[in-house]
């Protein structure tokens, strides 16, 4: 059986759409898009592979559905997958086999791929063919379809040079603007046949971090909560959403005011971040703490997280 991605993508709820359903759609990310459609141009002109593509950035950021726009447009088959999810040699044969000709393999979370496979995945990459020994020390080949990788990740550092090096084209996609997360969240409602005013939008977009998942699922909650309060979604119903899900005027959740709570002027690693506030090293490090750097609340330094003057003042307004 093939192996399932591994998808706890919170968005994907009350049954609307949320995918942008062309690459017009995907708001922002300028460079990056432009890359992506001259490769697709080419692809369509001269019947070329669209080659293997590595996308970087935070989650939520549109990596998984940049991959699938690319296969849309160029109306190709693919198969989508976790890197965890590949547990075995077995898992992998069993996908590379059954990749479309001339198709996409695309892969979230690729770091999460044990390198043992990114080993014979790269070999895969260069030539179609893998070789490995198995438990009876039989040399085993595989061939696949000829294929284009998308892979996907949050942490390019943990990729071994070798499989990285694989990767003709690394695309780092560039942050989102409150007007990029406010047109993403029009564009939504407006294809979900729902009406929210643009300062409501905008309101949402600038207390999301920055991350489309995150405005999403704020504008879902303010229209889950909106039927509960007559079907309006105007900036009242928005800020009062917000607010009920402990989202304040920064955007702040309670994990991050919690993070902020135990820091100051002396350094604290991400370890003791966790033992104080009970929140995993691996949130911390992925959906709390790139926002607390990026407005400049908390600075990284060599021996830890400290507050920045701006966190300082800011933990002055927070009520313990
Ligand atoms: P990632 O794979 O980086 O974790 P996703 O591709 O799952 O992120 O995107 C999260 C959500 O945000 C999806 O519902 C997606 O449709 C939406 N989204 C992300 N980027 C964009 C964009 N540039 N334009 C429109 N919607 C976007």
């Amino acid at each position: 059986m093939l192996p399932k991605l591994q998808s706890s993508k919170p968005v994907e709820r009350l049954n609307l759409s949320l995918r942008p359903r062309s690459l017009t759609e995907y708001i922002g990310c300028d460079n990056t898009k432009k890359i992506i459609n001259i490769a697709i141009s080419a692809v369509k002109s001269s019947g070329l592979m669209f080659g293997n593509t590595l996308l970087v950035g935070q989650r939520g950021m549109g990596k998984t559905t940049l991959a699938e726009l690319v296969c849309k447009e160029l109306n190709a088959q693919y198969r989508l997958v976790g890197g965890k999810a590949i547990r075995n040699v077995a898992d992998l044969n069993s996908l590379m086999m059954s990749l479309p000709s001339n198709g996409f393999l695309i892969i979230d979370e690729v770091h999460g791929l044990r390198q043992e496979f990114t080993d014979l995945l790269h070999q895969a990459m260069d030539s179609f063919t893998y070789t490995y020994a198995d438990i009876d020390h039989r040399v085993i080949t595989i061939r696949t379809p000829p294929f284009s990788l998308i892979a996907a990740t949050t942490s390019e550092g943990r990729l071994t040079a070798p499989f990285l090096s694989r990767f003709r084209r690394r695309l780092y996609l560039e942050p989102y603007t409150p007007l990029n997360l406010q047109t993403i969240v029009m564009n939504c409602a407006k294809n979900n046949n729902l009406s929210i005013d643009s300062r409501s939008a905008y309101e949402i977009a600038v207390r999301s971090n920055g991350v489309p998942r995150l405005a999403l699922n704020n504008f879902l909650n303010v229209h889950e909560y909106s039927k509960s309060n007559g079907g309006r979604m105007d900036l009242k119903t928005t800020e009062e959403s917000l607010a009920l899900h402990g989202i304040d005027s920064y955007g702040l959740n309670q994990q991050q005011r919690q993070i902020i709570k135990v820091l100051d002027t002396i350094p604290l690693g991400v370890q003791n971040i966790e033992s104080r506030t009970g929140i995993s090293q691996e949130s911390v490090l992925n959906f709390y703490e790139p926002y607390l750097l990026q407005i400049g609340f908390i600075e990284r330094t060599a021996r830890g997280r400290i507050l920045t003057p701006a966190g300082k003042k800011y933990k002055t307004t927070m009520r313990f």
